[in-house]
């Protein structure tokens, strides 16, 4: 295993549309991959496109830190669901160090994916691991945080980040 280099915005590749993947079984090594990066990190998660892979998958472990990991990789990822109730939270990105952004989101959503078998998976998601999946999904269309904030927010935003970089 090894730990990965992390693209930082505004690197072109993290704001590209992934494509799907087509054999699950041939990422074993790359996930193994992602989950390393992401602890040594200390992030709770990664998806591809933030090491350069341009492919629709993503691992995350939102209990690790507290003791009680849940790692949980999801490759071709949908969400089928998401709930009428939202909340506004802070999200922080290991693409975007220094900074955090106050999001809208679902609070719980319903998310289907795939293993490195090629199994179909269902999660429900509720809390901190909604806002999770959905912060990894939104690097898979191409959108960082920064594209989710107010439009008015975000050259503040960007100056903090900027700074934050300098
Ligand atoms: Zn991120």
């Amino acid at each position: 295993m090894s730990v990965l280099p992390i693209l930082t915005w505004p690197d072109p590749r993290l704001s590209q549309r992934c494509a799907p993947v087509a054999h699950a079984s041939d990422l074993a090594e790359v996930i193994a991959d992602l989950f390393e990066t992401m602890y040594a990190a200390q992030g709770r998660g990664l998806a591809a496109p933030q090491v350069g892979i341009l492919q629709q998958f993503f691992v995350m472990d939102c209990g690790w830190k507290e003791g009680e990991p849940t790692p949980k990789v999801c490759i071709n990822p949908t969400i089928l669901e998401s709930s009428e109730e939202i909340a506004t939270r802070p999200e922080a990105c290991l693409s975007l160090p220094g900074i955090t952004a106050d999001i809208i989101r679902p609070t719980s959503i319903k998310l289907q994916s795939y293993d490195l078998d090629g199994q179909k998976q269902l999660w429900q998601l509720d809390g901190f691991e909604a806002t999770c999946a959905q912060h990894e999904f939104d690097h898979l269309q191409g959108l960082v945080t920064l594209d989710r904030v107010d439009p008015a927010d975000r050259p503040q935003l960007e100056a903090r980040y900027s700074a934050a970089m300098a």
